[in-house]
């Protein structure tokens, strides 16, 4: 290979290349290689105009007081001699993975220990890029050499993944406090990487970057829109074609059916969960590029794909490790779920589109709260839908550990991804509750209780509302407005698809009602201590999941079969302290088919528990109870640690034996439940 003497015919040398893989690759997929920029359909507002409140603001301060506010004091990793602090320790994921969330965390919360804590890292990171634009930890080559990485020595660099990662925490950090250091260290380090990703390609060190790549194209996408260069839009074209054509696979259709029939070793990295959770934004990041709508109805099938062949109840895809069929034995990492959570926060933003909306809010009150403990310390790697125990022991995964799967309740059980990568749902679900819109008004499109700062209408006129609620446990949600002048802007509001009729009202008086599935806009004067009622009536349904199993939800939320739990602390001499879970009463109920085909007035709900403001995610503090009717099916038994689905008819009933004796269950909340049965069987 000739050597390029000069930059400036190494660039052109390089456009000419790129040129042509991109013309090729565009062809391949199908997809339109035009670059005509989009702008999202709803903004995100800058980290800290949103404040959270009531159960939301409990749940963030346990972050704080847990592992969130102190991972770098506990965890060996983060905490000795820290890569991204300069040491020889942690320099790969674990370190921007927890900033990703302490970061937001301590913005939320206004926070001045936990800044000062973050502020070290991303201190270190932006007072240490080479004059070259790269950054992160120094480089064994740096060491030894004492030299410093250059766009010619790029092959002494490191991994391109982690550095996806910290992109990340700057555009938080960025939009938190404007300093005026991060957009240039972004600028350089983009012209590093458009001078450098030949000779060395996303995939030089690792497969997670290549799988990944969607998450650096969004940062470069990100400061495109503040820059306008349009070298980072040549930039973000590179990074895809080097990265693997996650939309050519959605749009084929081809992976997501291998990933259900065959689960060997063969292109595995395609079929992992975690980088499936992060590519279900690829589409959405290449649309936002180019305009070409395939990339819309792509994202569209590759979701539904998703949903269809492996999803499971809580909302989430079955993500253990790999992609792994919707069979109610199998489970979801907890890293799948925080990293579906986001790429949904991208996409609602740049489409607009309300399924995505009502999928954020499903994984986020169902799967994500289920897997962790009261004080945020201890997390399992899967989670299981039919959960009837939590243990060491074999289950149904792709990942059988060595040593057992220790699927348990810990903080260093199974791998310690997770630990690290846990702290980003929360905070970023937090952040996504509002966004900003094109006409200037703002749009209300997940509920929690919160508070909301923003600069509305054509005077840019500062709002402050407060949104009170107990959301996803109350259908009522009570918008209160402060203003110190009246102000004319478009307050949008999502009516979700489950929502038959919603009510929306003004100071007490009926505005309209609207259908669900819509985002409507109420557009008018807004006067200080106006009040915006909104009210999302939840009837109890059930849905159809795999082996013909049936899960009983209303609203936002999924129910599982309430079971008293008995915890038992253990020790592992590698993973150190944990916990497994037991259910006290029998877990082997069908759910008699009265229930399924009259739901709404077969089963009852009932509120047994106010949300209060030291509300937990637990069983002992759910809020809601519905009361059906089930028989217990005696031969359905524990095999290989997991509760194997009995066998039903076309109808969904089963033939077998069953008790004679009907009795009432009780059903919770599934975000409270430890062990359960969330996807029934159906008995006469
Ligand atoms: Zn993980």
């Amino acid at each position: 290979m000739h050597k390029i003497k000069s930059t400036v015919s190494a660039v052109y040398y390089f456009f000419l290349i790129l040129l042509t893989a991109s013309e090729t690759g565009a062809m391949a997929q199908g997809f339109s290689k035009s670059v005509h920029f989009v702008t999202e359909k709803y903004k995100e507002l800058p980290l800290g105009a949103i404040k959270p409140k009531g159960w939301l603001l409990h749940q963030l301060q346990i972050m704080r007081d847990g592992s969130t506010g102190h991972l770098d004091e506990v965890y060996e990793k983060v905490k000795n001699d820290n890569g991204w602090l300069g040491g020889k320790g942690d320099s790969w994921e674990e370190t921007p993975y927890w900033l990703d969330g302490a970061v937001p965390l301590a913005y939320l919360l206004n926070d001045p220990g936990l800044k000062e804590k973050v502020l070290r890292y991303i201190n270190w990171t932006l007072d240490n890029q080479r004059p070259s634009g790269y950054f992160g930890a120094i480089t064994k080559w740096e060491r030894d050499t004492g030299k410093k990485i250059t766009a010619d020595s790029c092959l002494k660099g490191d991994d391109w993944w982690p550095k996806m990662i910290m992109l990340k925490v700057l555009k938080q950090y960025y939009t938190a406090t404007t300093d005026k250091r991060v957009i240039p260290f972004m600028a350089n380090y983009f012209k590093y990487q458009l001078k450098t990703l030949k000779a060395c390609p996303i995939n030089k060190w690792s497969e997670w970057a290549e799988s990944r790549g969607a998450d650096n194209i969004l940062v470069v996408q990100w400061l495109y829109g503040i820059t306008k260069d349009p070298s980072l839009l040549t930039l973000a074209a590179l990074i895809q074609e080097q990265s693997l054509p996650w939309s050519r696979y959605f749009y084929s259709r081809d992976w997501v059916i291998n990933a259900a029939a065959r689960q060997n070793n063969i292109a595995w990295m395609t079929r992992h969960g975690v980088n499936v959770a992060m590519a279900v934004k690829d589409p959405i990041i290449q649309y936002q590029r180019t305009g070409d709508q395939k990339y819309l109805k792509t994202a569209k099938t590759g979701f539904n794909d998703l949903m269809t062949l492996h999803g499971l109840p809580y909302g989430m895809f079955s993500a253990d490790e790999d992609l792994h069929g919707n069979d109610p034995t199998q489970g979801t990492e907890l890293c799948a779920i925080v990293e579906s959570m986001f790429s949904l926060e991208q996409m609602i933003g740049i489409t607009g589109d309300l399924q995505y909306m009502d999928a954020l809010e499903r994984m986020t009150f169902n799967a994500l709260p289920a897997q962790t403990t009261d004080d945020y310390n201890n997390k399992q790697y899967f989670q299981i839908a039919n959960q009837v125990h939590i243990k060491r022991g074999v289950f149904n995964f792709s990942l059988p550990f060595e040593r057992e799967m220790n699927n348990v309740l810990g903080m260093r059980s199974g791998y310690t991804c997770c630990l690290a990568n846990m702290h980003q749902g929360w905070t970023k679900f937090t952040t996504h509750l509002w966004y900003g819109t094109p006409d200037k008004g703002l749009a209300a499109l997940h509920y929690s209780p919160n508070q909301v700062t923003a600069k509305v209408g054509a005077a840019n006129t500062k709002v402050v509302i407060n949104e009170s609620t107990s959301y996803p446990f109350d259908d009522v949600i009570n918008f209160d407005l402060t203003t110190n002048k009246a102000v004319h802007f478009p307050f949008r509001l999502r009516i979700p698809f489950w929502c038959k009729e919603a009510t929306v009202m003004v100071n007490g008086k009926l505005l309209r009602t609207e259908k669900g599935g819509q985002i409507i806009t109420i557009n008018r004067k807004w006067e200080n201590g106006d009040r915006l009622t909104l009210q999302l009536p939840m009837e109890i349904k059930t849905s159809n999941w795999g082996r013909n199993s049936r899960a009983v939800e209303r609203g936002p939320l999924v129910y599982a079969l309430k079971l008293d739990e008995v915890w038992e602390k253990g020790n592992h001499k590698v993973e150190g302290d944990y916990y497994s879970v037991y259910p006290k009463q029998d877990w082997n109920y069908g759910l008699i088919d009265s229930m399924i085909k009259h739901p709404a007035t077969a089963m009852q709900v009932k509120t047994v528990k106010p949300v209060s403001e030291n509300f937990i995610w637990n069983l002992a503090n759910a809020p809601l109870e519905i009361k059906a009717l089930g028989r217990k099916i005696p031969d359905w038994k524990i095999v290989n640690d997991v509760a194997p689905q009995p066998v039903t008819a076309r109808d969904g009933l089963f033939m077998g034996e069953t008790n004679d004796e009907v009795e009432t269950i009780t059903l919770v909340p599934y975000g409270c439940t430890k062990v359960r049965i969330v996807a029934f069987p159906v008995v006469r």
